[in-house]
């Protein structure tokens, strides 16, 4: 009762099963996230061996048996490896932790082909990034991954009184309702978001991925911003992230 299926996917996550096998998670075009076996992909002469490394992005062939609702991989086809990130270990902190979101997002069904595509244009970008443009690259995919997800707050307006935002000062997130609120509203707790940094959103937010990250913010509002997007996406995914320590924060 096999299938086979194929699609474009990106390894997340590896854990050793047994002495030669892998489990993967596959961030995929057309399925979301998923788990699969690599059979064998621990010994050296498999042909599965380096397409079922973290952060690999390939064509993969699987057979799914919708009984045991198990996917195995037969064949991985690599498109790019990103070696850049696996030197690097600043780099590869923002790509464990960009997976980490995935990982906890579940994919979330609806979003998947979007978060596909961002997460592996992403990985492009950071692999080229100058270091000062790292935790850009980081903001961006997390903005944006709040926007495939449905919770991405508005930025034009309080969520509680209609007020514009950023015209009289900065705004504030309340993870109650995933919303930004205007000074008058704000509970005042947490960090404000600079005003700076909600028109640098609004600016960068219809651009492509590639010309948004090279927008750049004096260092007050790109620390808010940071530090407030990642509480947006940790409220959204109900947990914190454990990547979180391990990424620069500063330029
Ligand atoms: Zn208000």
């Amino acid at each position: 009762m096999y299938r086979s299926i194929s699609t474009q996917a990106i390894v997340i996550r590896r854990e050793r099963i047994g002495e030669f096998h892998k489990s993967l998670s596959l961030l995929t075009a057309d399925l979301g996230l998923i788990t699969a076996i690599a059979y064998g992909a621990y010994k050296s002469q498999s042909r599965l061996r380096l397409g079922s490394e973290p952060f690999t992005w390939s064509a993969v062939q699987l057979y799914h048996n919708p009984v045991r609702k198990s996917y195995k991989v037969t064949e991985l086809e690599i498109h790019a490896s990103f070696e850049g990130l696996q030197g690097d270990l600043s780099r590869l902190a923002a790509a464990s932790l960009w997976a980490e979101v995935i990982q906890k997002s579940f994919g979330a069904g609806e979003m998947t082909g979007g978060l596909f595509g961002l997460f592996r244009e992403s990985l492009e970008i950071l692999e080229r990034a100058e270091p000062a443009l790292e935790s850009y690259v980081t903001m961006q995919f997390l903005w944006r991954f709040l926007s495939l997800a449905g919770y991405q707050p508005d930025i034009e307006c309080c969520d509680s009184c209609g007020a514009p935002l950023g015209e009289r000062g900065p705004a504030w997130y309340t993870p109650r309702s995933h919303a930004l609120l205007c000074a008058a509203c704000g509970l005042h707790t947490g960090a404000p978001l600079p005003q700076g940094a909600l028109r640098y959103l609004g600016a960068t937010r219809e651009m492509p991925l590639a010309r948004a990250v090279v927008v750049t913010l004096d260092e007050g509002s790109r620390a808010a911003l940071r530090d407030t997007l990642l509480g947006m996406v940790q409220s959204v995914l109900e947990g914190s992230l454990a990547s979180i320590p391990w990424v620069r924060s500063g330029r």
